[in-house]
């Protein structure tokens, strides 16, 4: 276990010099004090959880102290934003402070969130706020938690720092870890800029440190757009299986290690809604959840254009074709899981989709459905769950195919397929009325709540005594917050 000036750095990506990411300075937070902590997250930079309550901690991730090998840069990138071109984007209140690595050999990036003003912040502040960086910081370790390929978030830094949205806010910081901080995006800048060596460069430095099992490869870019386009399919699948719903899936937000990435108006469903629309701001529901599926072909399109200096344009098209049978192999097979099955039917994508349909018409809450499925044997958990649906003669129907299904599907006691289902559907998922509970009390200066709904949904498949209240639908008040890309 490591003190925490004894971390290693290794910065790789500021190597490649100031075209790809100038110098900047993090601008500290007024009295930085710790909300929360990860251990997990800090187990990964074999950091000793203790340290998390130093005060050099809160100094170190508040912006007022920095590591002497750390060399903290602002990345510049472009991207698309809800389907059109912004030339430059880049990090406009985020810094890389540096990579380093642990003793198993692994690098991890160190970026800052909310540490100032850069040259690409824009018309922006370069600050965030304790709201949006408490809502980062659950998602990030919620989605790990459950599988979801994802950023870590280390911690969570409050302050007494204004800061001016539609009212005033305090600043925050989330330490943010990730193999990689590159985008799409980053591609899209330096081929929509016309510079081909830097391309070449960026494009180098990511099968090298990223993919280098694709330099064996007769045609290792093609091989790492086709592992890019692999990873994307599979972590939409889970984002679909899950309920997650991103909210921003511009290409600046998406990762070229197909993790998710930029948390911003994110939430997972309460009541099943394939048109569900997390973000207060998308209109036109370009970003709704069942839009996410298209949309993450949309997205590997757009990479696959950057990429046209290095592949051909036919290879591109062949790989982008994988997407959508990748997606929904991994898709149905998570669905089967979720419903404890063990063997595959073909009429198994219609079992999901009438049950989805069914859950749609009806609002019945996605996770506790499939939780409460696995509680009791299949005819006796859908007889209690029938009282849920409105349409209670499309609800037999249904049933009844499902437990001839079950049937078909092996010989297992109810202790062996309760295990199974548990293991698979979670019971706690970070509900957007349970983050606002968390962040109104961290706001009035009160962060046991979000310590303790951290801890919660660091186990959300296991049932944990006398937290009841986290695994409830929402109440009224909270089925309907509106989140906007105000953050
Ligand atoms: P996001 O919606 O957080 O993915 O941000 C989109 C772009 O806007 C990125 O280039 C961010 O760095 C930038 N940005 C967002 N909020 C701010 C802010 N408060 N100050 C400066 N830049 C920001
Ligand atoms: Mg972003």
């Amino acid at each position: 276990m490591k003190a925490l000036d004894e971390l290693t750095f290794d910065n790789r990506f500021a190597r490649l010099g100031d075209a790809f990411s100038p110098h900047v300075l993090p601008e500290p937070l007024d009295e930085p004090r710790l909300v929360v902590a990860s251990k997990a997250a800090m187990a990964l930079l074999d950091l000793d959880p203790a340290v998390a309550e130093t005060s050099v901690f809160a100094e170190l991730f508040g912006g007022h102290k920095l590591w002497a090998e750390a060399e903290p840069r602002a990345m510049v990138y472009s991207g698309h934003q809800f389907g059109g071109y912004t030339p430059q984007l880049g990090d406009g209140r985020g810094l890389l402070l540096g990579e380093v690595y642990n003793e198993a050999g692994k690098h991890w990036d160190l970026h800052l969130k909310g540490a100032g003003m850069t040259p690409y912040s824009r018309m922006g502040d370069g600050r965030a706020v304790l709201r949006s960086s408490i809502r980062e910081f659950l998602a990030s370790e919620a989605l790990h938690a459950l599988g979801i390929p994802t950023s870590r978030a280390l911690c969570v830094i409050g302050s007494s720092t204004p800061v001016w949205r539609e009212k005033q806010e305090r600043g925050a910081m989330v330490l943010r870890l990730a193999h990689s901080h590159i985008r799409f995006g980053h591609f899209e800048y330096f081929y929509y800029t016309k510079k081909p060596e830097q391309q070449a460069e960026l494009a180098e430095h990511v099968l090298n440190l990223h993919y280098p099992e694709c330099r064996e490869q007769p045609e290792p870019y093609l091989a790492m757009f086709r592992e890019i386009v692999e990873r994307n399919a599979e972590m939409i699948a889970k984002w679909q299986a899950y309920g997650f719903c991103h909210g921003v899936m511009n290409t600046d937000n998406m990762s070229i290690l197909g993790i998710t990435f930029d948390f911003g108006p994110f939430a997972f469903l309460d009541d099943f809604d394939a048109h569900f629309i997390c973000n207060h701001s998308d209109h036109e529901g370009r970003y709704s959840f069942s839009n996410q599926v298209p949309i993450g072909q949309w997205n590997l399109s757009a990479l696959a254009q950057a990429l046209t200096p290095f592949i051909s344009v036919d290879a591109l098209k062949e790989a982008l074709g994988l997407y959508l049978p990748l997606y929904q192999a991994h898709y149905l097979d998570l669905m089967r899981r979720r419903l404890g099955l063990t063997t595959a039917e073909d009429a198994d994508q219609q079992l999901v989709e009438r049950l989805l349909k069914l859950m749609q018409n009806s609002g019945v809450d996605y996770t506790l459905f499939l939780r409460h499925l696995g509680d009791e044997p299949a005819a006796l958990a859908v007889a209690r769950l029938r009282d849920d649906f409105v349409d209670l003669a499309g609800f037999d129907a249904w049933a009844e195919q499902y437990k001839a299904r079950v049937a078909r599907d092996g010989d297992y006691t109810q202790e062996q397929r309760r295990e199974r289902m548990h293991a698979v559907n979670p019971l706690y998922i970070l509900r957007n009325y349970l983050a606002q509970n968390a962040i109104a009390a961290a706001e009035s200066g009160d962060y046991s709540e979000v310590r303790r709904l951290h801890d919660v949904l660091t186990r959300p498949f296991e049932e944990q005594a006398g937290m009841e209240q986290y695994a409830q639908r929402p109440p009224d008040w909270g089925k309907h917050l509106e989140i906007s890309c105000s953050s």
